[in-house]
């Protein structure tokens, strides 16, 4: 301790080092009871084309319910699921169950045949060289074809990860699912990993898309995001977009697929189907007419 210091200082420090300790020692406890007594439940959040509004997939987003605390969002468990080696666990049970939804609302015709489920994947899992296997016995088993179905990871996968991350991504691609870039443009400026890696997709970073339409940088990274990305042959959806104007400005910069409030939080499943059974019936093949990019 540093001389003249008191030791209340101390104290206080150490008190609330014990306090942060224990607060994850024991969510980490309550996260293994939430897997084994079905605590856990996936949400879906719309991917709308962004002229029309319609859906054109949406997002699958694991919740947890504590029977005591009640709701705990993610960013407080899934970086605890990480270090405690539970995320592999969790994001099995997360893709199957929303595999499965698909499956259900693919055969009661809720769904068309082009939605699809973007579903979350933690690096951990993708250095698992038995998952394109395991994916690919979950799609049939659950009716699903691999064209409805992304999955989603940070930039971070393709930069620190490993030979096996890399084969594992290719043979997922060769399956023949779609994977994109999560929360595109928060991490990393080298962007040559776009070409070596079989990515289809990236979903541009809610922090871009706050200040579209008011902000002249954001919309100028936003355009030039989207030139780059259409260039190398991927797709590009925006992600958290709130406002009317916000949804046009990536309209004029030509993004054609978005997700956010302004569509829709994700929520249960019974309230998507819901929510969204007119708007996707209504439209051939549960798409709507495909308009060029700009
Ligand atoms: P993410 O994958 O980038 O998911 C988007 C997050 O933005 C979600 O937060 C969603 O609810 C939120 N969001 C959507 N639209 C808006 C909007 O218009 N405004 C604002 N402010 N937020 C919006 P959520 O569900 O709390 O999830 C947070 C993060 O937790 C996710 O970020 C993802 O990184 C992680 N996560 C969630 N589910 C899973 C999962 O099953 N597996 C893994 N590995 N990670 C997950
Ligand atoms: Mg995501
Ligand atoms: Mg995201
Ligand atoms: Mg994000």
């Amino acid at each position: 301790r540093a001389k003249g210091e008191g030791p209340g200082r101390s104290t206080i420090f150490d008190t609330s080092m014990h306090t942060q300790v224990r607060e994850r020692i024991e969510l980490e406890v309550a996260l293994r009871q939430a897997l084994t007594e079905d605590q856990l439940h996936v949400a879906y959040q719309p991917i709308v084309r962004l002229e029309t509004g319609i859906p054109v997939g949406a997002e699958a987003l694991v919740r947890w319910m504590h029977p005591e605390r009640g709701p705990i969002p993610p960013m407080a468990f899934i970086p605890i699921a990480e270090d405690a080696g539970l995320i592999t666990e969790i994001g099995t049970w997360v893709r199957k169950e929303a595999l499965r939804q698909l499956g259900v609302w693919r055969s009661e015709g809720t769904v068309g045949d082009e939605f699809y489920l973007s579903i979350n994947v933690s690096p951990r899992q993708l250095s698992d060289p038995e998952l394109p296997l395991i994916v690919s016995g979950e799609m049939v088993r659950y009716g699903v074809p691999p064209h409805c179905v992304a999955l989603e990871m940070t930039e971070s996968v393709m930069v620190d990860g490993s030979s096996v991350t890399s084969r594992v991504l290719f043979e997922l691609r060769e399956i023949g699912v779609k994977l994109l870039v999560d929360d595109f443009g928060t991490g990393f400026s080298a962007l040559g990993y776009l070409r070596r890696f079989p990515v289809t997709g990236v979903k541009i970073d809610r922090s871009f898309v706050t200040g579209l339409g008011v902000n002249i940088e954001d919309d100028e990274i936003v355009r030039a995001v989207v030139a780059m990305s259409h260039a190398l042959g991927l797709s590009v959806i925006a992600e958290g977009v709130e406002t009317p104007l916000q949804r046009e400005a990536l309209h004029v910069v030509g993004v054609v697929n978005g997700q956010g409030w302004l569509w829709g939080a994700a929520v249960k499943p019974e309230e998507f189907a819901e929510r969204w059974r007119e708007t996707m019936t209504r439209v051939p093949n549960g798409i709507p007419e495909i308009v060029a990019n700009p």
